[in-house]
């Protein structure tokens, strides 16, 4: 636990199955009931991690009067119905989101149906298939869904204490995904769609909307524009330089752009195709698509046709569909 500034405090709550170590939750003092930002995984480990580091601020479960959630992910959404039934805390979250609750974790059939369709459709041989299409199943334990009781279309403030957070409506890495400005404080509490040293995962899916890296790019600029002097990233740490992470992340997705156009120059592929000749992860020297997990397989044909769809709207990629099957080439 830190407190970044004064009257907010930052939570490091562990994620189990994941490289990404821990999940940041920010708490804002308030002076009728604090603000929660996120909530982290529902296992053990995690409310009792969130517990601990609550109390060490002197801050009980029913001291929370409002949980905000940038996204429904289960590192962030996770404990949210938990915390719910413990505080009373009023849930906000974006409409976007409240519309996957049911289908991604509730009742999942149909989700893993379409799943298996996209994942055949964009080339996934058949033999590969299903591994890749129920790699998340195992996910939904980690979740206790709850609805929101205040629904967010961007452009509303949450206020607790001395701070008024503007809701940005920060969409690409999830279709409602949300970010909170202080302007008073020039502070961004960022979710995951600004981290500082991790690229953003941005993927084209069932659930995704269309052009997710197009609206990603879209809220990156427009966030450019803002005063910022610290920015609350979701995971890693705290930073300053928001508008060169963005410059960063801008000339990161121009050259994945380059990198699959070059592996479409002379030969019509499959989104799949293309994702087994690309680099993956590359800061840690350029992991072979072959070696990455089922989930990770997944994440990297899903990010390989956001990226082939946001040029096709640019009108740099035309695709075709043959057999069932859709295939892209240049131009
Ligand atoms: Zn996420
Ligand atoms: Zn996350």
């Amino acid at each position: 636990m830190t407190e970044v500034i004064p009257g907010i405090y930052q939570l490091r709550l562990p994620i189990p199955e994941t490289s990404l170590g821990y999940v940041n939750v920010y708490l804002v003092q308030g002076d009728n009931g604090y603000l929660l930002v996120d909530a982290g995984w529902n296992t053990k480990a995690v409310f009792d991690s969130l517990q601990n580091q609550l109390a060490e601020i002197g801050v009980g479960f029913e001291d929370i009067a409002q949980v905000v959630i940038t996204h429904i992910h289960p590192d962030h959404y996770g404990l949210a119905g938990r915390l719910k039934s413990l505080s009373g805390a009023k849930i906000i979250f974006h409409h976007l989101e409240k519309e996957l609750i049911e289908s991604r974790y509730v009742r999942m059939d149909e989700l893993l149906r379409q799943m298996g369709q996209w994942l055949h459709t964009n080339g996934v041989p058949a033999n590969n298939l299903p591994e890749l299409q129920t790699a998340s199943v195992r996910m939904a334990k980690y979740v206790i869904p709850v609805t929101p009781d205040v629904t967010l279309y961007g452009g509303e403030t949450v206020s607790t204490g001395c701070f008024s957070f503007q809701v940005l409506f920060t969409s690409g890495h999830s279709p409602g995904h949300i970010s909170l400005y202080e302007p008073n404080r020039k502070i961004l509490i960022s979710g995951d769609h600004i981290l500082p040293t991790i690229t953003t995962y941005i993927g084209l899916h069932p659930q995704s909307g269309d052009n997710p890296l197009g609206k990603y790019i879209n809220s990156l600029k427009a966030i450019e524009q803002l005063d910022v002097n610290l920015v609350l990233p979701g995971h890693e740490n705290p930073f300053t330089a928001l508008r060169a992470r963005i410059g960063e992340l801008i000339q990161h997705h121009k050259q994945r752009n380059e990198e699959i156009l070059q592996a479409i120059k002379t030969k019509q592929k499959t989104a799949y195709q293309i994702a087994t000749e690309i680099t993956w992860m590359p800061n840690k020297s350029g992991t072979n698509f072959y070696n990455l997990a089922p989930f990770d397989k997944r994440l990297a044909i899903f990010e390989t046709i956001a990226h082939l769809e946001s040029m096709r709207v640019d009108g740099r990629v035309s695709k075709l569909a043959k057999d069932g099957i859709i295939y892209y080439q240049s131009g």
